[in-house]
């Protein structure tokens, strides 16, 4: 993807690590009044304020969002925080809807980013026109749907673009209301430089407690700003009670949070440059290694070859397999781990070794 605006060139005077608060639903203009004026009372203004018009609801029956009426009611917002207003559009018929009404931000809900039909229709009704949208990841741990919204916005000539981390459903892991797998934002913003995530932890958590430490978690890792739902009045909201915080709350989050500077802000310090060419110097050694193994493997390949046997033997897997990692396991490094590397360096023996059955003259027995 080209390069696109990052959050500080948006025009909106907005910085990293951005703070997005703001109810999940708009339910009536006293409630958004009581959250500004909570806000104010507690000092803690965010950056934007974020609040869903069009609830995307499991089933239906639930409360579906207040709809238009409630973009009106943010005047409120503006009067009392004079900050941008964010909120979720689901089809072209939302974006017409939210552009009528200036919402500052779009941003694009997990069971949205799933669909390409729908992120598509939304990238047509938004076809030069110039706003920021930020993209939530989609339901399910798959970096290519996330990416492909992503894409999809910008083919349409949207260049402020964000994602937004708010975890993956998990039918088995039952800590989390949405598992936040932090390799996927991670990996996110290695394959885009420069792509910023803002997390969701009160979509990943489902609930107050924990909020707290996910979004610690997610400032070490060095993502880009949080979006965490806040109400006046939680535990009567009309979506997503249990995971509302109070503007008090709020404070008391952010107050405790410690927030990292990015590395790229600051000039590496005498130190880091040392332990990072100690590192330099291991890769190094590591590679030499690997290209050894890899030479005494194709051995191992021959010896294979001219005696007609199979390249895979699963009992020598099983039990390289177990050696290693307790050894490893030994030395402090993780069984995950262990276990990832192991079978990274194994596919690429055997690949390397049927190759050569492959691709040498046979061996006439
Ligand atoms: C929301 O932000 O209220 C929402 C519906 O989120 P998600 O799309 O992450 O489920
Ligand atoms: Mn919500």
């Amino acid at each position: 993807m080209k390069p696109h605006k990052q959050i500080k060139d948006w025009g909106l005077g907005l910085n990293s690590p951005l703070i997005i608060a703001g109810p999940c639903s708009a339910e009536s203009p006293e409630q958004i009044e009581n959250i500004c004026k909570g806000m104010l009372e507690e000092n803690v203004i965010p950056s934007m304020f974020r609040v869903g018009i069009w609830k995307p609801r499991t089933r239906p029956g639930s409360f579906e969002g207040i709809g238009e009426e409630g973009l009106k009611w943010m005047e409120i917002v503006r009067h009392h925080l004079n900050i941008p207003v964010t909120t979720e559009v689901g089809n072209a018929g939302h974006v017409e809807i939210a552009l009528k009404n200036k919402v500052d931000v779009l941003w694009i809900g997990a069971r949205t980013t799933v669909n390409p039909f729908a992120v598509q229709e939304i990238a047509e009704a938004l076809r030069g026109v110039d706003i920021p949208v930020m993209v939530k990841n989609p339901m399910n741990p798959d970096l290519d749907l996330w990416m492909g919204a992503l894409e999809r916005m910008h083919a349409v000539g949207i260049d402020k673009l964000a994602a937004i981390h708010r975890g993956f459903s998990d039918a088995y892991d039952k800590r989390f209301r949405n598992k936040p797998n932090w390799s996927m934002p991670i990996h996110l913003k290695r394959v885009w430089q420069g792509m910023e995530v803002i997390n969701d932890p009160s979509h990943i958590v489902g609930k107050r407690d924990g909020i707290l430490e996910i979004s610690q978690r997610a400032m070490n890792f060095g993502l880009d700003g949080l979006m965490i739902e806040t109400h006046h009045d939680p535990d009567n909201a009309w979506s997503d009670a249990k995971q509302q915080v109070t503007p008090r709350a709020l404070k008391e989050i952010l107050n405790s949070i410690d927030f990292k500077t990015p590395l790229e802000q600051q000039k590496p310090s005498e130190r880091l440059n040392d332990l990072r060419r100690a590192v330099d110097h291991m890769d190094d050694q590591l590679l030499d290694i690997l290209q050894e193994r890899f030479a005494v493997i194709d051995q191992i390949g021959e010896h294979k070859r001219e005696n007609h046997l199979t390249v895979f033997q699963s009992d020598r897997w099983k039990e390289v397999m177990e050696s290693r990692t307790q050894k490893g396991i030994q030395k402090n490094l993780s069984e995950k781990f262990m276990k990832e590397l192991l079978y990274c360096i194994h596919e690429e023996s055997v690949k390397r070794q049927e190759k050569q059955l492959r691709e040498a003259a046979p061996v006439k027995k």
